[in-house]
């Protein structure tokens, strides 16, 4: 038996104005969607109630892990997909390099929570900008900070032990929640926030005026311009996958932080040229990735995907309709097809990690609709939607769902 869960990043919504009050997923024609739900379709708390809503705690909870016992924030998973080892003591952050606007800090907004997409050569520019300013290196140096840049948007930083404060307890706005906002009320509060608000200060007087945002600037597009750091925390163990299920696991994904829950749970999470995070990323090659997986041994591919969710931040309705296109045609049609030929007995889970809301451009811990699709069980289809599972029984505990794919 083969198995595949196909993580699509954000795809359940609420209503939608533009949509006629409908979401995205009870607006679309998404046949492969429907013919899974043939299978069996229900709804799933991914986020425990009073935790965070976003990827880092429902991609816990769909590997199999408690997000209560085991998260201690978004960057410590995220460190360790890009190879950032903690040691004890240290906090690590993830870094945002998003866009401002605004000629001086105190009264900026944020119009990105990803530089405006900035990222290659661009971003690795921007990031030795950074790295060669000097009132940047002194905010760096007062709070004991290391930054580790990525080419996306996505970096870390690491505060060395004995110069944060004791439990991390900064409060941290998350970026992708408050675009279009002033930043004032929500930057950083709490012990040591005085000294990473001077930081991103420091980061916004580096690249405000860098020529890269100038040229950005002449062409209309918002600039790459301030760090933000959030996320904060210590680093995490996880359950050894294959110890706890006895199934070789593979996980395809374009974020760090995918690579990192699977890193931590000691499976291997291969880097696909091509895959993006984005709309344009390589569906085919991400497919084939897990596919290959599979024909070599694996018992299960995770299969994520996160063009919607990124489309959703962005509030642009039609991206997050066309990646639900791309992922019915691109991702689940071709796997229908090519699962028989590597084995007769497969199931598939698709769901949702968490709703993103195109009306808030942020997540939402509501309980989110997921379905199993059994080769041997053909089923007429059912519609695919947030509306269709409401009529279902929830599973109250996501960490179970594997418990449930694996019966
Ligand atoms: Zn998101």
């Amino acid at each position: 038996m083969k198995y595949v869960v196909v993580i699509a990043d954000g795809i359940a919504d609420g209503p939608v104005d533009a949509l006629g009050g409908l979401t995205p997923l009870e607006s679309l024609h998404l046949p492969h969607f429907d013919a899974l739900a043939g299978g069996y379709l229900g709804r799933v708390r991914t986020v425990p109630e009073g935790l965070p809503p976003g990827s880092d705690t429902a991609i816990l909870s769909i590997f199999g892990n408690d997000p209560r016992r085991c998260y201690t924030g978004r960057s410590p998973l995220e460190a360790a997909g890009s190879g950032v080892t903690l040691s004890p003591g240290e906090i690590s952050f993830r870094v945002n390099m998003t866009s401002l606007e605004g000629t001086d800090f105190a009264h900026a907004r944020i119009l990105s929570h990803n530089g405006g997409g900035v990222e290659g050569e661009d971003m690795d520019a921007l990031t030795a900008a950074l790295a060669a300013d000097a009132g940047v290196a002194a905010a760096a140096q007062a709070l004991g900070l290391t930054l580790h840049p990525t080419r996306s948007f996505r970096h870390v930083g690491v505060i060395e032990a004995g110069k944060a404060p004791p439990d991390a307890a900064y409060r941290l706005a998350e970026p992708h929640n408050i675009l279009g906002q002033p930043i004032a009320p929500h930057l950083p509060q709490g012990a040591g926030a005085e000294e990473l608000r001077a930081y991103m200060a420091a980061s916004y007087a580096a690249l405000r005026d860098h020529p890269l945002n100038r040229a950005r600037a002449a062409r209309g597009l918002p600039g790459a311009n301030c760090l933000w750091p959030w996320g904060a925390g210590r680093a995490t163990q996880l359950a050894d996958f294959y110890d706890k299920y006895g199934k070789r696991a593979v996980a395809i994904s374009a974020v760090p932080l995918v690579w990192g829950i699977a890193a931590l749970a000691g499976m291997p999470a291969p880097r696909v040229p091509g895959a993006t995070g984005g709309l344009d990323t390589d569906y085919a090659a991400k497919l084939a990735a897990a596919l290959a997986a599979l024909a070599a041994g694996a018992d299960i591919a995770f299969l994520h995907i996160e063009a919607p969710d990124e489309c959703a931040h962005a509030g642009d309705v039609a991206g997050k309709c066309e990646a639900l296109r791309r992922i019915d045609a691109r991702v689940l049609a071709p796997l229908l097809n090519a699962l028989p030929h590597i084995d007769p007995d497969f199931r598939i889970l698709l769901l949702s990690d968490h709703p993103t809301l195109l009306s808030t451009r942020g997540h939402d811990g509501a309980p989110v609709p997921y379905c199993i699709y059994e080769s041997r069980r053909p089923a007429p289809p059912r519609k695919f939607s947030e509306a269709e599972a409401s009529k279902e029984p929830l599973l109250e505990e996501g960490s179970e769902l594997l418990a449930l794919l694996f019966a």
